[in-house]
């Protein structure tokens, strides 16, 4: 038994004759341990549009996007403990894991190694069923796979959090940002300008490094004391050795000895973004100054209901651009152009 529900889905990869278009899923019946969610409110990532214009890798058509999931709980199974009807709730990157592994059992879940995570679309359940995401009426997840919203967070403004804000926050908690640390974030889109909210509510110093300075009020506004142009070969020059941490949360192929150069002693540089082409790196950039270049993958579900948690202590919202449902093509086209300031989210009532 299944329940049908209405959706935005691609039936080939996405592009200008290949629009994501209204259809119709099945959401499986609340089993036991699961939790029925209405979605009011998704956000659009990047990684929607990588994945369904079929940039990283095989994609099961038709797929519904969407993994910054906001509602309010409708149904829950006859073993749920965590949560009841009525509460604000939300879902992030991923529905499952293995739940035995040394990572899943450290809630360290996306870091899953047998066989990994199941993402909230273009994945597999348990069911053996698709996973389907959150442009979508409803969804159907197993309650330690959701998260609490806080209520002083509009539902609208939590869904960025769900994949955004985790992928921002986790890498400036592991590595330490905080009162006297200087934190530099490489782009000001939709991951980047959350960075600076949450760097700064850390209590960081933050620089954003943008290609040019177009948006450096927003970016002075949003938190960030200092603003750089990229383009500008003086930026270089004039911050070597200056940052503690940088995230990187561009897609962009960079000149990683440039980079790494801005690092202070111990220094660490890491990747957000997943650019299409390998990225050279000098040994000498690291050598010199013992400095470190990670990479960092959202967090799992224990880690993400901290973020909400801080999110909500210190007022770090994401600034957003509420769509109709209808309009997600052209939002698309707006995202490859940059042309968001910062996160656009679905009112999934237009569905
Ligand atoms: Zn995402
Ligand atoms: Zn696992």
């Amino acid at each position: 038994m299944t329940t049908t529900v209405n959706a935005y889905a691609a039936t080939a990869a996405w592009g200008a004759d290949a629009p994501l278009s209204k259809t119709t899923i099945d959401r499986r019946d609340v089993g036991a341990n699961d939790v029925s969610i209405d979605i009011k409110f998704a956000g659009i990532c990047h990684s929607d549009l990588h994945t369904v214009s079929g940039e990283w890798g095989k994609v099961k058509y038709p797929m519904v996007p969407g993994h910054e999931i906001a509602g309010i709980v409708t149904e829950v199974g006859s073993d749920v403990t965590k949560y009841a009807v009525g509460d604000r709730v939300g879902v992030g990157c991923f529905v499952d894991s293995c739940r035995e592994c040394e990572y899943c059992k450290a809630g360290e879940e996306q870091y899953c190694n047998n066989p990994g995570m199941i993402g909230t679309y273009n994945g597999v359940g348990r069911d053996g069923q698709p996973t389907q995401g959150g442009y979508s009426d409803s969804i159907v997840v197993d309650e330690n796979y959701v998260l609490r919203i806080p209520d002083s967070i509009e539902l609208d403004k939590a869904a960025p959090l769900l994949c955004a804000g985790i992928t921002t926050y986790s890498p400036l908690h592991h590595w330490g940002a905080g009162p006297g640390k200087r934190v530099a974030v490489i782009g000001l889109g939709g991951l980047g300008h959350l960075g600076v909210k949450i760097a700064k509510a850390m209590g960081a110093e933050v620089a954003v490094l943008s290609q040019s300075l177009k948006k450096m009020e927003d970016g002075l506004r949003l938190g960030a004391s200092e603003y750089y142009a990229t383009s500008d070969p003086d930026t270089f020059k004039k911050l070597r050795g200056s940052f503690d941490l940088i995230l990187n949360t561009v897609s962009a192929n960079l000149d990683m000895a440039d980079y790494l150069g801005l690092l202070k002693l111990d220094g660490t540089l890491v990747e957000l973004g997943m650019p299409e082409n390998p990225m050279p790196v000098p040994a000498g950039a690291l050598i010199f100054g013992r400095k470190s270049l990670s990479g960092s993958l959202i967090g799992g579900i224990r880690e993400t209901q901290e973020m909400l948690d801080f999110c909500a202590e210190h007022d770090v919202t994401p600034e957003i651009e509420v769509i109709e449902a209808s309009y997600v093509n052209e939002a698309y086209q707006r995202m490859l152009a940059s042309d968001v300031r910062y996160r656009f989210v679905i009112d999934n009532s237009t569905l």
